[in-house]
C-alpha cells in the first residue's frame, strides 16, 4: 500500500504541470503518503513529495549577487571597524580615530559610497533614540542605529538583515584571553578599555555592510519587497539598538517579513581546536508553528538551493542557551526571526580583548553571508504569505478518518497555492499539494496527524513564506456525531 501510494506520488511529479515546484527532487527519506488525495471541486491537485529546496529554484539574478560578496572586502571592513579601539556604546564620540562615533560615521561614510555608486539607490541613514538601558541605573540614554534601506516596489513590507555594530569587554577574566595580569573584572559599562570586537560583532557588521553593497549593485531598482541593512548600537547594553528598530517598524505598521541577525558569525576554532568551517548555525523560536521556524525552513530551502556545499544546523530555539541576539525584539512582537551564527564558538575571545582579527576566518564569514544572500533575494521577491488561511475538517469516515477544507484569501501577485505538509514529529515539509489558483481546497487529508501550511506561488515563480494550520475556527456539525 505504502508502495503503490509512492509509486503514485512519482508518477504525478511526471505529470506535474502549472504550479508544480520546478525542481522537485525526492527526499532522502520520503515519508509515506497518508492520505490518498482525491480531486477537489475547485482544482485540479498534485500530491508531490518535497525535496529539501521546498521547491525552490535559483534565480539566476540572486545568485550572481552571492557570486558577488568578496571576503577580501568583508576582511578589510572588519579590520577598520576594529581600528577605531572601542566601539563601546558610551565610548568617545567626537574623536575621529577612536570610539563608536567614529565607527558609525564611517559606516554611514560606506554604505553612503554604495548609494553614489547605485545612483541613490539607498537611503542612509542614523536612525536615534533615546532608550532605557537595561545594565545601567543612571537613566535612558542616546544611541544611534546605522540603516541602508533598498525600497523595493513594495515599501510597506520590509525585511531587516542587521549585526551590532558596537563592542565590549565586559565578561570575567578568562585565561590568556590577554588583558593585563591581575586584572579579575572588566565591567560592562568599561568605556574606554579597548574593545576590538572582530567577531562579536565585528563579523555580522561586516558582512551586513558587504550585502548592502552587492543587493544596492544588483539591484539599484529594488525588489519586490523593501530591504533593511541595520548596524545596531548597544546590543552589548541589552538589544537596545534592535528593540528600538523593531518598535519603530511596529509603530510605522510595517509588515516585517524577517527580523535577522549575523551575531559572532566568522569564528571555526573552538577553545579546544575542534574546526568547522562548513557549517552554520541558524536559530529560529518556539513553538514549533512559529512565524519564526516558518522562516527557518525557509532559510534551509534558500541555502540548500544556492550553496548546497555550506550546511546548516537549525536550532529550534530563539538562541544559544541563556544568550541573545538583535533578533529577539522582533520576535518578541510576533514578527519572525532568525539568529545566524558560526558552527563553533570560542567563548574565551567574547568580549574580551583578546576577540581579535586574526581570529575571524572571512572566506567562512563570505559563505554565511551568502545564505544571508539567498535567503533575503527569496524572500524579498516572495508574494505576501496567506496569513488568513484556516483548515476546517467537515466529515468523517474517510480513508484517513477525517476530512479536511483549507481555505484563505487571495494575496497580490499570486499565480497559485501550495499546501505543504508534514508529520507533527517532522521537522521539515516532505510534500507539496499544487492547488492551483483557488482559495479553497477540499483533501482527503487525516490533518490531526500533521501540519500544514499554505503558500503563495507568484507570478515570478518564487514561494511565500508559509502560514500554518490547523488553526480551527468551526466544525461543521454533523447529525449523530461528536464533532
Ligand atoms: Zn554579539
Amino acid at each position: 500500500m505504502i508502495h503503490s501510494r509512492l509509486t503514485a506520488a512519482i508518477s504525478l511529479m511526471a505529470a506535474c504541470v502549472l504550479g508544480c515546484a520546478p525542481a522537485v527532487q525526492p527526499a532522502a527519506s520520503p515519508v509515506p503518503s497518508a492520505a490518498t488525495v482525491t480531486a477537489a471541486p475547485t482544482a485540479a491537485v498534485n500530491d508531490m513529495i518535497l525535496g529539501p529546496n521546498l521547491g525552490m529554484f535559483e534565480d539566476a539574478r540572486i545568485a550572481a549577487t552571492l557570486a558577488d560578496i568578496d571576503h577580501a572586502r568583508i576582511g578589510h571592513t572588519d579590520s577598520t571597524l576594529v581600528s577605531f579601539g572601542t566601539r563601546h556604546t558610551y565610548s568617545d564620540t567626537t574623536s575621529t580615530s577612536r570610539g563608536i562615533g567614529a565607527a558609525r560615521r564611517w559606516i554611514f561614510a560606506q554604505l553612503s559610497q554604495y548609494s553614489r555608486e547605485c545612483n541613490g539607490c539607498l537611503r542612509v541613514e542614523f536612525d536615534t533614540a533615546t532608550m532605557a538601558m537595561p545594565y545601567d541605573t543612571r537613566g535612558p540614554r542616546r544611541i544611534t542605529n546605522v540603516l541602508a534601506w533598498l525600497p523595493g516596489r513594495d515599501t510597506s513590507r520590509v525585511i531587516v538583515m542587521g549585526g551590532h555594530y558596537d563592542s565590549c569587554v565586559c565578561v570575567q577574566t578568562v585565561a590568556g584571553a590577554g588583558l593585563p595580569a591581575g586584572t579579575a573584572y572588566v565591567p560592562r559599562l568599561d568605556s574606554t578599555a579597548t574593545a576590538p570586537g572582530a567577531n562579536d560583532d565585528g563579523s555580522g557588521s561586516s558582512a551586513v555592510i558587504e550585502l548592502a553593497r552587492v543587493f544596492s549593485k544588483r539591484f539599484p531598482r529594488g525588489l519586490g519587497a523593501t530591504i533593511i541593512f541595520a548596524l545596531y548600537d548597544a546590543e552589548e547594553q541589552g538589544l537596545v539598538g534592535s528593540t528600538h528598530l523593531a518598535e519603530r517598524l511596529v509603530k510605522g505598521r510595517y509588515d516585517v517579513l524577517a527580523g535577522m541577525t549575523d551575531d559572532i558569525a566568522g569564528n571555526v576554532t573552538a577553545a579546544d581546536g575542534y574546526t568547522d568551517s562548513t557549517s552554520m548555525r541558524v536559530f529560529g523560536a518556539d513553538p514549533d508553528t512559529s512565524r519564526s521556524r516558518e522562516l527557518l525552513r525557509f532559510v534551509q530551502a534558500a541555502q540548500y538551493t544556492y550553496i548546497p556545499r555550506f550546511t546548516i544546523l537549525p536550532v529550534f530555539r530563539l538562541d544559544r542557551v541563556n544568550r541573545g541576539g538583535d533578533h529577539r525584539p522582533f520576535v518578541e512582537r510576533g514578527m519572525p526571526g532568525v539568529r545566524f551564527s558560526e558552527r563553533v564558538e570560542n567563548e574565551n575571545r567574547q568580549h574580551l580583548p583578546g576577540d581579535m582579527l586574526g581570529f575571524v576566518n572571512y572566506p567562512y564569514l563570505a559563505n554565511l553571508a551568502r545564505v544571508n544572500a539567498a535567503v533575503i533575494g527569496e524572500l524579498a521577491e516572495s508574494p505576501a504569505t496567506p496569513d488568513s488561511a484556516r483548515a476546517t475538517r467537515i466529515s468523517l469516515g474517510t480513508s484517513g478518518g477525517r476530512r479536511w477544507v483549507f481555505s484563505w484569501k487571495p494575496v497580490p501577485n499570486a499565480a497559485s497555492y501550495e499546501i505543504l505538509v508534514r508529520r507533527t514529529t517532522a521537522p521539515q515539509y516532505d510534500r507539496v499539494i499544487a492547488a492551483g489558483n483557488v482559495t479553497r481546497i477540499e483533501l482527503d487529508l487525516q490533518l490531526d496527524d500533521y501540519w500544514a501550511a499554505v503558500r503563495a506561488v507568484g507570478t515570478n515563480g518564487h514561494r511565500s513564506l508559509g502560514a500554518v494550520v490547523p488553526t480551527v475556527t468551526r466544525v461543521i456539525p454533523r447529525a449523530g456525531s461528536a464533532p
